[in-house]
């Protein structure tokens, strides 16, 4: 068959996520799009996939995908009238631990909340789900009535039919052979012919770093991916299984023992076991084994050995899977993101451009996945916030032993806990601070953010900066008497904080501030000042927020979280018009952060500025005998100011500003002092699941100026209709743990609202969350219950939402 020599969208791939993403397209009437695989559909990882649909994520927004999906796949066969083997079996996963029940407990009412429902069991209940197992070691579990299993490839072929329905071009056995951009567009090369098309997606799959090179002279990055080796196999029937179906009409459900790391299911009259083994493999990672041109419908050899401790473990739980031999074996290429969630979104740097790949449950998230990736082809944006997802959330601190190092981690702790004080150790060290070595000396415990390894908190002689120590929920821990020590020391006295990879842009040009005016809702800060700068979406959500420092009329730097480096710059880049300069200077310069009562005496002793200028103010000066950009502000909400200065000397200024008495303070002091102020986290209290009403933005959204930015058309309205949901900060009655992301409010049996972060405020010594509420629930004083880790906890709405010198005498002292 030949090709077509135009087409709207051109999707490279056809597993289940690229003909999900046709599916997708084609029914919402992008009939002109076309899918092209090498093989035939499913030829990747999609065939051999055991097909395992569970709900359960520890990830709110992988979670919406998943429920999303799993429900499609429910109509599906009817509404394509296309057979389908979709057993909704419901699943138990299996608690070793208290942590384990804890994270249980959260991911249920995050189900709750998006009206779903899964259950906790004590061991007799999970039993009463699945009778075969015995109870030893566990704690209790978790019920998911909706997990389930589907064949891979119907479910894939259902999609392709209902995509040819409305109107998508499947083209099997076509292989893309490259791409070239002309004239704004992007021709797509086959041996076939050519594809002229406004959009291409990269959705092939464990392929996907190898069409991701096809973009590098496009802008484009290495994929940051690696292909590991995973396996499965299939028991001969077992007499007591089929006859456990046969009594009861249906097939037995899935248990998932997440602690030992693998699940069981039953196949036909058998069982299917699946472990995640810690002593995994990566594939095709020697330059003697490169990944062959073409492993349609192959598997790797089988690899039983490595599963032995995995299978004997199993046995002991379900006795009856020792009864039977194996009858087949799967193993098959799996590929992984660094954190091993999926890449779904824009192609960094490459314009009109998207990535649809490295999915390690792709069958569970291939629906969800193609309405995600559609939207942003067709709109630009997506229905839900997906930066756990977003393709930008890796810059160019990903090589191939950066990719495969952290592979194995995940994959050999698939089913982790993820601990709000843990960090993981694979990966590490892409980024120093010039100060690295000084930080580590003073007791630096580091995190890695956006590659950059940070300071989270300064431990002393004696503490215990074990991993092991960092496995738990609770807010105690070696760090917390160190993180108080270095919030008082902050509130007392004056406080140091390295923070490279402060991500940093320059935008300059005649027609600059107009432009950006035409971006932000606020008002630009004059010349010598800066502001915060809210940029909504068309709906009037959350984009993103920047600093905008104002050096001149049309000359300014803009400041950003580090992992928003690659997301913001694009966000200011996608329409940059001619004339302007737009660069990104995060890896020339570093920030010091030199906050606390007595920063200015501090900084008196080593520079001449002027430290009487104001608050949100900025001047060039010299501090120790460096030239260096002084900004008056602090996230810390003390007395403050960021030094901005080359990476080259900030080893100096560092080391002069300690000498001078400062105390060295970390990433988890601020974030309880920023909590204590109503300061907004990125991606937490800051996203695209609220307007910017919603999220109390109202001072920085100026309706009556003249530019027409984003979204404004919607927040007008909104603001006369009166906004549904309203931000609030809650002093909680917590124990001994504080409100992570996404924790329930109730009133009464009516979830009011969730929490967006969550900490301890240790200068007004109190359980602090910051949330998104209904309307009517906003007024100080009105009282919610919130479910932190499965218990209720009274919470109290604040008359401010800043509890920490809430007229701001500190920072403008
Ligand atoms: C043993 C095993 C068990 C699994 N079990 C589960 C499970 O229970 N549940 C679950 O959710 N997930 C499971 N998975 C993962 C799941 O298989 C994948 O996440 C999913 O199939 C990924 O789908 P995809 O469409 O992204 O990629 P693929 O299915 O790999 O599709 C990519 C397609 O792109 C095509 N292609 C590549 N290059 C080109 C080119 N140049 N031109 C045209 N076409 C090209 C390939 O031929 C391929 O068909 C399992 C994986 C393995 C290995």
């Amino acid at each position: 068959m030949s090709v077509p020599s135009t087409a709207r969208v051109v999707i490279i791939g056809g597993g289940v996520v690229g003909v999900s993403t046709l599916y997708h397209l084609a029914k919402a009437g992008w009939k002109d799009c076309v899918l092209l695989e090498k093989n035939e559909l499913t030829a990747g990882s999609t065939w051999h996939a055991a097909g395992n649909c569970p709900n359960f994520s520890t990830s709110y927004a992988v979670m919406n995908m998943q429920r999303y999906g799993l429900k499609l796949y429910r109509g599906l066969a009817d509404e394509v009238d296309y057979p389908i083997n979709y057993h909704v079996t419901g699943a138990v996963r299996l608690a070793h631990s208290q942590e384990r029940m804890m994270e249980f407990e959260h991911v249920a009412s995050m189900a709750r909340h998006q009206g779903l429902q899964m259950d906790i069991c004590t061991p007799e209940e999970l039993q009463q789900h699945f009778p075969f197992m015995e109870l030893h070691d566990l704690e209790g579990g978790l019920w998911d009535p909706l997990d389930g299993d589907i064949d891979p490839a119907q479910v894939t072929q259902a999609m392709a039919k209902g995509a040819r329905a409305h109107g998508g071009n499947i083209l099997r056995f076509t292989p893309a052979t490259g791409v070239s951009r002309d004239n704004g567009e992007w021709v797509v090369h086959t041996e076939k012919g050519d594809i002229r098309c406004e959009y291409v997606v990269n959705a092939a799959g464990y392929y996907a770093a190898r069409v991701g090179e096809w973009f590098l002279p496009y802008g484009g990055r290495s994929v940051p991916q690696a292909v590991m080796s995973h396996q499965y196999f299939l028991t001969e029937s077992i007499p007591e299984v089929e006859a456990w179906t046969k009594a009861n009409g249906r097939k037995l459900p899935m248990v998932r023992d997440v602690d030992t790391s693998y699940y069981l299911r039953q196949d036909t009259t058998g069982f299917n076991l699946g472990p995640y083994e810690r002593n995994c493999q990566a594939a095709w990672v020697n330059p003697n084994d490169p990944m062959p041109e073409d492993f349609s419908f192959q598997l790797y050899p089988d690899d039983l050995d490595r599963l032995e401790w995995y299978i004997m473990d199993a046995i002991e739980r379900v006795p009856l899977l020792g009864t039977q031999g194996v009858s087949r074996n799967i193993n098959g290429p799996i590929p992984y993101a660094p954190d091993g969630l999926p890449m779904i979104g824009p192609m960094p740097g490459v314009p009109n451009a998207f990535e649809a790949h490295s999915f390690t449950f792709g069958i569970a998230q291939g629906g969800g996945a193609g309405k995600v990736a559609s939207e942003w082809i067709m709109h630009g944006q997506t229905e839900w916030d997906m930066w756990a997802v977003d393709p930008r959330r890796y810059t160019d601190y990903t090589d191939r032993d950066y990719n495969v190092s952290k592979a194995l981690e995940v994959y050999g702790h698939e089913y982790a806990m993820h601990f709000p004080h843990h960090e993981w150790p694979a990966g590490r060290n892409r980024k120093l601070s010039p100060n690295d070595d000084k930080i580590r000396s003073l007791g630096g415990q580091m995190g890695s953010y956006n590659g950059w390894e940070r300071a989270n908190w300064f431990a002393k002689a004696g503490d215990d900066t074990s991993e092991e120590s960092t496995q738990t929920w609770a807010r105690s821990g070696p760090w917390e008497q160190r993180i108080r020590e270095e919030c008082e020391a902050v509130r007392d006295g004056v406080g140091v904080l390295d923070l490279p990879g402060f991500s940093r842009f320059a935008l300059s040009g005649e027609g600059a501030a107009e432009w950006l005016r035409g971006k932000v809702a606020g008002s630009l800060p004059k010349a010598g000042r800066m502001t915060l700068g809210y940029f909504p979406d068309s709906d009037g959500r959350v984009l993103t927020e920047m600093s905008i420092i104002r050096h001149d009329e049309d000359d300014f730097t803009l400041i950003t979280a580090a992992v928003a480096q690659w997301h913001d710059f694009e966000v200011l880049q996608s329409d940059l018009p001619e004339g302007l300069s737009l660069s990104d200077r995060t890896a020339e310069v570093s920030t010091l952060v030199v906050t606390g009562p007595k920063s200015r005496d501090l900084l008196a002793q080593l520079s001449e500025a002027d430290l009487g200028a104001g608050w949100l103010t900025h001047q060039k000066a010299v501090v120790a005998s460096k030239d260096v950009m002084l900004v008056r502000v602090s996230f810390a909400g003390e007395l403050g100011w960021e030094i901005h200065a080359a990476m080259d000397d900030v080893a100096e200024i560092y080391a002069a500003v300690l000498e001078a008495g400062a105390t060295p303070f970390g990433m988890y002091a601020l974030n309880s002092m920023r909590i204590e102020k109503g300061y907004r986290s990125w991606k937490g209290d800051l996203s695209l699941d609220y307007s910017l009403l919603e999220s109390g933005l109202e001072r920085f959204v100026k309706l009556d100026k003249p530019q027409e930015f984003p979204g404004k058309q919607a927040l007008k309205a909104e603001q006369e209709r009166g906004a549904a949901k309203g931000f609030v900060t809650l002093i909680v009655d917590a124990g001994d743990y504080d409100a992570p992301y996404m924790s329930v409010l109730w009133s009464g049996d009516r979830m009011v609202g969730e929490v967006t972060s969550g900490a301890w405020g240790h200068r007004v010594n109190a359980s602090i969350a910051l949330g998104v509420v209904k309307s009517e629930f906003t007024k100080p004083g009105t009282e919610f219950d919130v479910e932190i880790y499965g218990r209720r906890y009274k919470a109290r709405v604040q008359e401010n939402t800043v509890l920490w010198d809430p007229e701001n005498k500190r920072i403008s002292a």
